[in-house]
């Protein structure tokens, strides 16, 4: 942060319009490790989500608690590649789901981020030099119909104020682990 006799100019691009930008006096608000912080573990969400009947998706999305840095797609995609439903009660899940759902999570982020990011039809996400994301391409369910990898046609439930996109083929209902 600049101290206040310093002009600063900040410039917030927010073309999907879910962004915010606060100044807080102290600081800014408290927010959970980063999706590459090792101190996120399997074991760190499974305690997290202990005892919580949300949907297994609402506590991805949570950034304030667990963890950091997953949206929706990416949500949508590390739980389509981990096998688990998004509507799932979280706190059912068992330790090695989680460990697999985050190890699906960095492993689609790094590709992504190589990719641009996502830029959607609807959605006008480019960079800061204008460039669309080409990673919507390598998508398996978000905002897709039907599941990339199966063809089955995809569910869809709004979970932790979120649209989450499953595919019940892939991503069994009644799986914990
Ligand atoms: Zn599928």
């Amino acid at each position: 942060m600049c101290s206040p006799e310093r002009a600063v100019e900040v410039r917030f691009r927010d073309p999907r319009t879910f962004g915010e930008l606060r100044v807080l006096p102290g600081g800014v608000a408290p927010v959970a490790p980063d999706l590459f912080d090792p101190a996120v573990t399997g074991v760190s969400l499974q305690a997290l989500a202990a005892r919580r009947r949300v949907g297994v998706k609402a506590v991805l999305l949570d950034q304030t608690q667990g963890v950091a840095g997953i949206g929706s797609y990416l949500a949508d995609e590390a739980l389509h590649r981990a096998g688990i439903d998004p509507t799932a009660p979280a706190g059912e899940l068992a330790t090695a789901a989680w460990e697999r759902i985050l190890v699906a999570a960095r492993a689609i982020a790094v590709d992504s981020i190589a990719a641009g990011g996502v830029t959607l039809e609807d959605e006008g996400w480019v960079d800061l030099w204008g460039r669309p994301g080409t990673y919507a391409a390598e998508l398996q369910v978000h905002a897709r119909a039907t599941c990339a990898a199966c063809g089955t046609p995809t569910s869809s439930a709004v979970v932790g104020g979120r649209r989450a996109r499953w595919c019940r083929r892939c991503q069994h209902p009644r799986r914990r682990r």
